[in-house]
């Protein structure tokens, strides 16, 4: 549908008579000379006044008078429907957008976060290292874990044989380790995020022979060697500091740090990597690597027998499956080495 109008270019007075309508989201304007085609969304169009002719400002200054209002408000209704076309056009877009972030944000999340946790593990001086655990067991110690009940020379019998250990090349020196007993955690053992290896009594009591005690150690030096749990602490950190920052509560986030570490569940990558660590460390020893095999279907037995009641609620989840996960699939891995 066309419309006649008149057209002033907007640096001369001179009207220009011109015929326009609308296609699609454009104003297709002609007259003698002049063809405009502009978009919809870049033009001014008042709305209508008394009884005078509508209006068309251009961006440039131009504008145009249809005397016709009557076919000039059919005609914008027109264009109507087509601009709710256009928007449904743009709401796709946005939606495209709001996935391609979200996407981003997930490979972020998945890559760039446990690159930076590395990077930035590998770069936390020894002295704060050694801070982390010191201040883990300030704040666990008489509540989730008191002291060992193991005899003095059971553990340094334990403490002996690790250090005889001999140990693959690049790793100077065994873990530091730490007896505890925690009736809340059961048989456990923890490496920390400063390097430490906190060892609880049920462990020791439930293995049968010490190299079974070696092997679980091993398995935790793997951890430590590769600093899992400080780079797992420190990606927890990164998205609890934002999640604290949303929220806008960052002390209960800090009270509740040390037990979080025990509720650290490792990726299926990272239990891989410390059972690959504790194989080759007990095979260079001359110990079969079934024996972490063996301590494994012990600890799977007795978490499962252990009553749910006994357990603390806020610590509930805490056991050595959680922490451990595909424990079944590892048993079964560590047989076929
Ligand atoms: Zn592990």
């Amino acid at each position: 549908m066309w419309l006649t109008a008149v057209y002033y270019d907007g640096r001369q007075a001179r009207p220009h008579p011109v015929t326009l309508c609308v296609e699609g989201d454009k104003l297709l304007l002609q007259g003698r000379d002049i063809v405009r085609r502009e978009e919809l969304n870049g033009l001014k169009i008042p709305p209508p006044l008394g009884s005078t002719p509508r209006l068309i400002l251009f961006a440039d200054g131009g504008r145009c008078e249809v005397a016709d209002r009557q076919g000039f408000a059919e005609m914008l209704q027109d264009a109507g429907n087509s601009a709710v076309a256009g928007m449904e056009n743009s709401w796709w877009y946005a939606l495209a957008a709001l996935l391609l972030t979200l996407s981003l944000l997930a490979v972020v999340y998945l890559f760039g976060l446990p690159y930076a946790a590395r990077v930035v593990a590998d770069r936390v001086p020894v002295y704060l290292l050694e801070r982390m655990d010191n201040q883990f067991f300030a704040s666990l110690d008489q509540t989730l874990l008191m002291p060992s009940k193991l005899a003095e020379e059971r553990r340094h019998t334990l403490q002996d044989g690790l250090r005889r250990l001999v140990l693959p090349p690049g790793e100077d020196r065994p873990a530091h380790i730490e007896f505890r007993g925690s009736p809340t955690l059961g048989a456990n053992a923890f490496a920390l995020p400063g390097g430490s290896v906190l060892v609880l009594d049920d462990l020791v009591n439930l293995a049968s022979n010490d190299q079974e005690i070696l092997a679980v150690l091993a398995h935790e030096m793997g951890h430590v060697h590769e600093k899992h749990a400080l780079r797992q602490m420190l990606q927890a950190s990164v998205v609890g500091l934002a999640m604290a920052w949303y929220i806008g509560d960052v002390s209960s986030l800090l009270a509740v740090a040390p037990t979080v570490l025990l509720e650290t569940r490792y990726s299926r990558d990272f239990e891989r990597r410390a059972d690959a660590f504790a194989a080759e460390l007990l095979r260079g020893n001359g110990i079969p690597v079934s024996r972490l095999a063996d301590i494994l279907e012990k600890l799977e037995a007795a978490h499962q027998t252990a009553a749910p009641k006994q357990l603390a609620e806020s610590v509930e989840a805490l056991d050595y499956l959680s922490s451990h996960p595909n424990t079944e699939e590892r048993i079964k891995r560590l047989r076929g080495l």
